[in-house]
């Protein structure tokens, strides 16, 4: 049993060899539950908690069969949906993993993080055996954030904050969707904002993709960004200059082509 009490967890899917979530090879688990309703999401099929119910030690002894790949910083990674909503759970996966000094990294949209003591105390538990924090920033402006998310972006940036005041390592994500995702004022903000961050060590664009909306049909529901097209190489660069970012080409062609397949 956690430090914290919840040990059971919700799994969507779980990946044994995953290449960008984090440093080295990782084994990711996708956990179901998110309250957020971002319209580019691709994995609509994780926002309700529900799949496999696995108890925490064990999905920690099932994922240790591929320790022998964690070599050079390798680990495990806990994804989603949003990880945070079984923050217990998460907890209980990483106290089993640190035992073994496994790198682990969460990899989360922040929308959970409150001031709350009850839930910042159960915040501080997972961060202290947590080595990465891998965040998804959408956009600075609130209201927009809002439009495309369902969420404003208060806690997200906060959470932020309190991982930089806190001395936890963070890489930033941001998703980059042709006029929405893209705005020159927005980008200038975000990069600003990062720069006002103690321990990034990475910013990451990912460029948006359509590959997901087969899931949204299949759900029945009607996808809210059809016809908006993926941002060309130009439209990349262009943001990567705003957000103070130099990506070689043929690496980010690599990583997109290794995320497209997962
Ligand atoms: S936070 Fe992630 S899982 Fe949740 S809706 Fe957004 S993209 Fe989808």
């Amino acid at each position: 049993m956690s430090s914290t009490g919840e040990n059971k967890g919700y799994v969507h899917a779980l990946e044994t060899f995953g290449l960008v979530d984090g440093p080295g090879v990782r084994f990711v688990v996708f956990l179901s539950g998110c309250k957020m309703r971002c319209k580019f999401c691709h994995n609509p099929d994780t926002w309700n908690k529900k799949g496999e119910l696995w108890e925490a030690e064990a999905l920690y002894k099932h994922m240790r069969r591929y320790k022998s790949y964690w070599k050079n910083n390798g680990g495990i990674t806990i994804s989603g949906g949003e990880p945070l909503l079984q923050m217990d759970f998460v907890t209980a996966v990483f106290e089993a993993a640190k035992k073994e000094n496994i790198h682990t990294a969460v990899d989360t949209a922040g929308q959970p993080f409150c001031e709350d003591k009850e839930w910042l105390e159960k915040f501080e538990k997972l961060a202290a055996v947590t080595d990465l924090f891998i965040l998804d920033l959408k956009m600075m402006d609130s209201d927009g954030h809002k439009e495309l998310t369902g969420v404003d972006n208060g806690n997200i940036l906060a959470m932020a904050k309190w991982l930089s005041d806190h001395g936890k390592k963070m890489w930033i994500r941001h998703v980059l969707v042709p006029g929405i995702t893209d705005e020159e004022d927005d980008l200038k903000k975000m990069k600003e904002f990062i720069g006002s961050l103690k321990t990034v060590e990475k910013t990451e664009i990912l460029p948006y993709h359509t590959l997901g909306t087969i899931k949204w049909k299949e759900l029945g529901l009607s996808y809210p960004l059809e016809g908006v097209p993926v941002p060309t190489e130009k439209q990349i660069e262009k943001a990567e200059l705003l957000l103070g970012l130099s990506f070689d080409k043929q690496i980010r062609r690599v990583v997109s082509a290794v995320r497209e397949q997962s």
